[in-house]
């Protein structure tokens, strides 16, 4: 029987994957991973935002059909060097062209890392096309979590999530059979680079973005140091899951060791360890349901000094207590939330607005609107369109008057 399936996989490798936000730090990981199975899988289509010489070097060393560039206006230069760098690989741009890297025939995998919403209509795309779903893209399942898992289902997609929290308890939760049987997810969160700190109010982008245990992109990084990634988590842990707010902890872990823990209600705590390395989570995702080499360092136990939990402290980091409220609320103060963290965090970054006033711009923004549960993708869309407008208009009081919220 193993034989039998081991033949069957290998009549249809290598499988094709397509990475949509491929110039990103899950971009580069995942490429990392597929060069060590080069007999297993095959880059089909790479896609980026605006960063044409680097989307031209991956095309270079990994050899796609076709690369999408999201700028349409930078296509042509996008065609000109890759055929400079002699490739014929064919350019898209656009919502259609990432649309098209989305739903291509020759891709059975489709890795969605996007940052922020922005990634929704390709992430659902991907869904319902029926791929095998990496998903790395958590503002689109915060934004449009049921929408999304309709596609799935619909879809016959797989969604395998691949933040390392989620993919924690994706491996905690396997063979678990139902959800009667399990206590609560335990989310582990870092603390961030400010987990001891207790004056924000000097914070630069850089401090910011430092953050002590993994190397990611700016926004998320921006998100590690208010918390609000852990918040964005809760609300993706409980869609993908299945469970209520009650039942999601958060604990802080500074070591970043353990990336998340299921609690069953016999008392067993099950947890998966590891070194943080997104390679791992993965790894584990393109093999699903086998286990194949990532790359990454062995945990040495002889060498950890400690593991240490406490509890998150929402006086200090108002924003993961801004998620909780949302998720409680429903589904389209999480589209407010995620839209005007986006708003405030790239404000934050282009220093226009403190560290400190983001939870201010995200709980004026949450408090201002309240629109109806949203019964399509195109209904999402304008929620978060109108969120993003009002986040702008708190954000320009900030700086033209310094009015605290
Ligand atoms: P990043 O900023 O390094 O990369 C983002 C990618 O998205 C880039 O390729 C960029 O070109 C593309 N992109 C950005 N805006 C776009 C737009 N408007 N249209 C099309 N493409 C666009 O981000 P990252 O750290 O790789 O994170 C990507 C996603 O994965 C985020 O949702 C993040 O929350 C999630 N995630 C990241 C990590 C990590 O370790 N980096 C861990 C867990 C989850
Ligand atoms: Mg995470």
């Amino acid at each position: 029987m193993v034989e039998a399936r081991g033949r069957a996989a290998a009549q249809q490798l290598p499988r094709g994957v397509s990475i949509l936000g491929a110039t990103g730090s899950i971009g580069a990981s995942t490429l990392d991973v597929i060069a060590r199975h080069p007999g297993q899988f095959r880059v089909v289509a790479l896609t980026a935002h605006a960063k044409v010489a680097e989307l031209a070097a991956l095309c270079v060393q990994h050899r796609p059909q076709l690369a999408v560039i999201g700028d349409p206006g930078r296509e042509a230069q996008l065609r000109t060097a890759l055929r400079d760098a002699g490739l014929s690989t064919r350019t898209a741009s656009g919502m259609p062209g990432l649309l098209e890297a989305a739903q291509s025939e020759n891709a059975g995998v489709v890795v969605a890392a996007i940052v922020g919403a922005a990634g929704l209509l390709p992430t659902i795309a991907a869904a319902r096309a029926g791929k095998r779903l990496l998903l790395a893209n958590k503002e689109a399942v915060v934004c449009a979590g049921a929408l999304l898992l309709e596609a799935v289902r619909s879809g016959g997609a797989t969604l395998l999530p691949l933040d390392s929290e989620h993919n924690a308890i994706h491996q905690c939760l396997a063979g678990a059979g139902t959800h009667e049987g399990v206590r609560r997810l335990i989310l582990t969160a870092s603390g961030g680079p400010f987990r001891q700190w207790h004056d924000f109010s000097t914070v630069t982008p850089e401090q910011a973005c430092a953050h002590p245990n993994w190397r990611m992109g700016r926004k998320i990084s921006v998100d590690s140091a208010t918390l609000m990634n852990k918040g964005l988590e809760v609300i993706e842990a409980s869609w993908l899951f299945g469970f209520a707010r009650a039942q999601i902890d958060v604990v802080v872990h500074p070591q970043s060791v353990v990336h998340s823990m299921v609690e069953f209600g016999d008392g067993s705590v099950l947890a998966q360890m590891g070194t943080p390395d997104m390679r791992t989570p993965i790894a584990y995702a393109l093999g699903f349901p086998e286990r194949i080499e990532s790359g990454s360092d062995r945990l040495d136990f002889l060498r950890l000094s400690a593991l240490t939990f406490e509890a998150p402290d929402l006086e200090r980091f108002p924003c993961l207590g801004l998620a909780y409220r949302a998720l409680e609320t429903g589904p389209s103060a999480s589209i407010v939330l995620n839209a005007a963290n986006e708003v405030a965090v790239e404000a934050f970054l282009a220093r226009r607005l403190p560290f400190a006033a983001i939870a201010a711009v995200i709980s004026q923004t949450l408090d201002a609107i309240s629109p109806a549960a949203p019964d399509s993708v195109d209904e999402v869309l304008e929620t978060d369109a109108l969120a993003r407008r009002r986040a702008g208009q708190a954000i320009a009081q900030w700086t033209t008057s310094g009015v605290r919220g």
